[in-house]
């Protein structure tokens, strides 16, 4: 697409992350390659077709141009579709069971157990009662299945010492 802002680039690439969703995972939704996307995503606009970036901008609620009419795109119906998969949260309290407890270097890090914490996809602990987190407490970013957030590398669960 001519003329489109990397700023649209980087809002998709983090539009994306919000909603938990993988490369791989928008690619096959909205129809391009993966490989396409991820240069689209660093700011190359032309690596997409048309049809595809209308389909993102519409899937975020982005506005293609800033500059033009931003309320255009906003007026389209939201397809019920596209909701985004389960995230499962974890429990941030370090004296939870679903906390495993292991050391890196002396370093003591907990490994949480989403699928122990949050079975169903609830609010709150099954172990322990405590509220889940399905971001990182740090940055904010979406969580994965490791101990360490991969965005600001703040460990998910963390003791006062
Ligand atoms: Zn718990
Ligand atoms: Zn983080």
């Amino acid at each position: 697409m001519k003329n489109l802002s990397p700023e649209f680039c980087k809002s998709v690439k983090s539009a994306r992350r919000e909603a938990g969703l993988t490369q791989g995972q928008l690619a096959a939704e909205v129809g391009c390659k993966q490989s396409a996307l991820s240069m689209f995503e660093q700011g190359d606009g032309t690596k997409l077709n048309d049809e595809v970036i209308e389909k993102l901008a519409k899937k975020f609620n982005l506005s293609l141009s800033p500059s033009a009419s931003p309320a255009k795109v906003n007026t389209l119906p939201l397809p019920h579709s596209s909701t985004p998969p389960l995230l499962r949260g974890f429990c941030p309290n370090p004296h939870c069971p679903t906390n495993k407890e292991y050391f890196v270097e002396e370093i003591r890090l907990f490994l949480p157990d989403r699928e122990t914490a949050d079975p169903v996809g609830g609010k709150y602990c099954a172990m322990c009662g405590e509220l889940l987190e399905r971001k990182c407490p740090n940055c904010g970013a979406a969580i994965h299945a490791g101990a360490i957030c991969s965005l600001c590398g703040q460990p998910y669960v963390v003791i006062a010492e």
